[in-house]
């Protein structure tokens, strides 16, 4: 999947990508480093999608 800068900053769902509105914490989006390890962010999203799938 992709996922935008501004959802990864935790300003946009992380399923749809709306801005807009009230927004949720949604758990953690994780990738990969690069460096064999992984990153993770913090990301939110609309209440309707209360099980995102990441
Ligand atoms: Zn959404």
């Amino acid at each position: 999947m992709t996922i935008s800068q501004a959802q990864l900053d935790g300003e946009a769902c992380v399923v749809c990508g709306a801005s807009e509105g009230f927004l949720i914490p949604a758990g953690y989006f994780f990738a990969p480093d690069g460096g064999g390890g992984r990153r993770s962010w913090a990301v939110v999203a609309c209440p309707k999608e209360r099980r995102p799938k990441l």
